[in-house]
């Protein structure tokens, strides 16, 4: 079964054969087939090694040229022997010719193939050929006759479907394999061939069943129940809400409730909070731990990044250290010492609150008493982390509540899939006195016009960030440039402090600069990446991005939310280098024209595919391989309701669909 659905991912037509003056008309932009005999076969070593031959038949001659080749391939091609050829042609220096052409030894009668010739998706070490035949081999084999056959009743499925007039799984499968001569290509290309949507349906009814029972069994499951009184006098929560500089938004109090809500269920909360970038979503997390805490349990919160976690540190340190709050720091980067010394705090239950990175979640962390985990950034962790952190509880009997951030909103087509069991609470309105952001596109060689502008900004006191182009082959490099600006910034701007801030920085130093910045010591700071998440300071409110088309949609985004925070215009300046790709360009259109981070999103999912908003990359539990969430938007909602229809009326029919399609899909993960 598993080899069975290992479904090509293009075809190959080798059922027509054209003579060889034909395939010189006809091979020009799509790849053709033709034969004849070999007449000559040279090794020429200019301008550099290579084999060229040259066949023959009664209509023309076409070379063959070979930039690397093996002795058995000039066998295979000496003078006087048969060959079929398949590949685009093109005007050589010596005319018409086909580079690596795929190549077999014919007689001149051999048949050709009936079926297209399906391309198989790449499998290290494994040659098309013998993938094909594996596959040859299974679709024969008389168990996967049964094992695919067709179990929902007809009369059930046109029941399901608007327009039932799709073949039967075996059908659909052996179609898709060996695809008759005259199959629409372009359909079964695209896959929204019939066959292909026959698969595709299984497939999400398949995922929609699973996802359905995940959501029942979480809601078997026992957590903490937290009820949802503030506890009176000098409780955490009332004395964080009294100290709080701001009046939380309606928006922010909404999802509060919500939040507030689920932690008195005594199953585990499994909530993602969405807000865009700025929106104040520590707060409320803050205050869902101050909840847990006042109810004697500890909270932790984790982040991607080792800046982003020491944020929310400094913080909620600022926060509950009054209220007399015990926290724990705890990330890779601490000492040995350090970091024993932190463990025992969360192990004994002092620590009430516990911040940190991914080190949270390592086999040496046990938590005392987890009542709730806040995980921030959520989609940079991979499923299989978020997952982690209940191991970390030490009772496989309580689970701990969890709430997930994210300024990524969730396209609906992920929301109904990979997220189906995912509450989400939404911050929908930002805190009160932000301006819009103005973004200007820049070309790179106005620079210097740039830097005056940026002069006569920091003239009027404001302060100002300057991102240094993301570098993804070298870091080293990617330090050097944000050097180089350093030093050219450091000169143009006589009579400011400029200071730099990177990844090679250690923690103490990176917060040194951040807090000279904060204090406005810092009026310009030049940065890497680092700066991406997190970083609040309201009055610097103008970034200017440097090499703007090397950075995606998210990540721009993000950085652009560091301003705007303030009273000030804020204005962030995109500067480009020439030549601009036709994506990056789009791009940086669509960024000028929006900070709706949901249009910001629903762009950049089309460009990407949902693997790296899901962090699914990581973890393997991307289920879909033949949907694409885009494409088949419309076939999720139907299988929704085939779901929910089966699980009501059909459930012998749910085991066998489940058997069928996680059975493979495990045997496949172990691949
Ligand atoms: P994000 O949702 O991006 O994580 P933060 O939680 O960092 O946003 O909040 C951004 C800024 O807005 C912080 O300086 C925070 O103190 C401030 N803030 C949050 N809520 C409010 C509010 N209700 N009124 C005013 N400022 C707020
Ligand atoms: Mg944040």
């Amino acid at each position: 079964m598993a080899l069975a659905l290992h479904l090509p991912s293009r075809y190959e037509d080798e059922t027509e054969l054209l003579s060889i003056e034909e395939a010189i008309h006809q091979g020009r932009f799509s790849s053709a087939q033709t034969q004849g005999v070999v007449i000559r076969n040279q090794v020429l070593f200019r301008p550099r090694r290579q084999m060229v031959v040259t066949i023959e038949d009664e209509t023309e001659t076409l070379n063959l040229r070979f930039l690397n080749f093996y002795p058995s391939q000039q066998k295979q091609m000496a003078v006087g022997s048969h060959i079929r050829v398949r590949g685009e042609v093109r005007e050589g220096f010596q005319g018409s010719e086909m580079v690596h052409p795929t190549v077999k030894a014919v007689s001149s009668d051999t048949p050709l193939p009936a079926s297209l010739t399906p391309v198989y998706p790449a499998t290290a070490g494994v040659s098309q050929a013998a993938i094909r035949k594996a596959v040859n081999l299974a679709l024969r084999d008389p168990s996967l006759q049964e094992s695919l056959a067709e179990f929902f009743p007809h009369q059930l499925m046109s029941e399901l479907l608007p327009s039932y007039d799709w073949p039967n799984l075996m059908e659909a499968i052996t179609y898709l394999h060996q695809p008759p001569a005259d199959a629409n290509t372009q359909a079964l290309l695209e896959r929204t061939h019939p066959a292909w949507r026959r698969v595709q349906f299984e497939e999400l009814l398949a995922q929609q069943i699973s996802l359905k029972r995940a959501h029942a069994i979480r809601r078997g499951r026992q957590a903490p129940t937290f009820s949802k009184e503030i506890k009176k006098g000098l409780g955490i929560e009332a004395g964080l809400l009294a100290v709080l500089p701001f009046k939380l938004t309606a928006a922010q109090a909404r999802v509060w409730l919500e939040i507030g809500h689920d932690l008195a269920q005594a199953f585990p909360m499994n909530r993602l909070l969405q807000g865009d970038v700025g929106s104040g979503k520590t707060v409320v997390a803050a205050l869902a731990a101050a909840h847990v805490m006042d109810q004697g349990y500890q909270a932790a919160v984790m982040a991607p990044t080792e800046i982003l976690a020491e944020q929310h540190y400094l913080k909620m340190k600022e926060w509950f250290e009054p209220l007399g709050v015990k926290i724990a720091w705890l990330t890779g980067s601490l000492k040995a010492k350090e970091k024993r010394l932190a463990q025992e705090m969360i192990e004994s239950g002092q620590a009430q609150l516990i911040i940190g990175t991914h080190a949270l979640i390592q086999e040496s962390v046990r938590f005392a008493k987890l009542g709730l985990a806040v995980i921030d950034e959520q989609h940079r962790f991979g499923v299989r982390q978020r997952l982690e952190i209940q191991q970390r509880v030490g009772s496989e009997l309580f689970y701990c509540h969890q709430l997930m951030m994210s300024a990524t909103p969730i396209p609906r087509t992920l929301a109904m899939t990979y997220y189906a069991d995912l509450d989400v609470s939404v911050i929908d309105e930002l805190p009160p006195g932000r301006k819009p952001i103005t973004t200007k596109v820049v070309k790179a060689s106005r620079r210097e016009e740039v830097i005056s502008g940026l002069h006569s900004w920091l003239a009027k006191g404001l302060q100002a960030y300057w991102v240094c182009p993301l570098i993804e082959e070298s870091e080293v490099l990617q330090l050097q440039t944000a050097v180089e600006s350093f030093e050219q910034l450091t000169q143009a701007l006589p009579g400011f402090k400029v200071g730099l801030v990177h990844g090679r920085l250690k923690s103490d130093e990176k917060a040194a600069v951040m807090a000279a910045f904060k204090a406005n010591e810092i009026q310009l700071l030049v940065a890497t990446t680092v700066i991406e998440v997190g970083v609040d300071v309201p009055n610097a409110a103008l970034m200017v991005i440097e090499h703007a088309e090397r950075f995606g949609y998210a990540q721009i985004h993000q950085l652009r939310g560091r301003v705007g925070r303030g009273s000030a215009d804020s204005v962030c300046i995109l500067m480009y280098a020439e030549p601009l790709s036709m994506a990056a360009k789009e791009r940086l259109q669509t960024l000028r024209e929006t900070s709706d981070g949901f249009v910001i999103a629903e762009r950049d999912l089309s460009l990407r595919g949902p693997g790296e908003l899901l962090g699914a990359k990581q973890s393997g539990d991307a289920m879909l391989r033949f949907v694409d969430l885009q494409r088949d938007a419309w076939l999720i909602e139907l299988a929704q309701k085939a779901a929910d229809r089966l699980l009501a009326d059909h459930r012998e029919l749910v085991e066998r669909h489940l058997e069928r399609w996680l059975g493979s899909r495990a045997e496949f993960l172990k691949a």
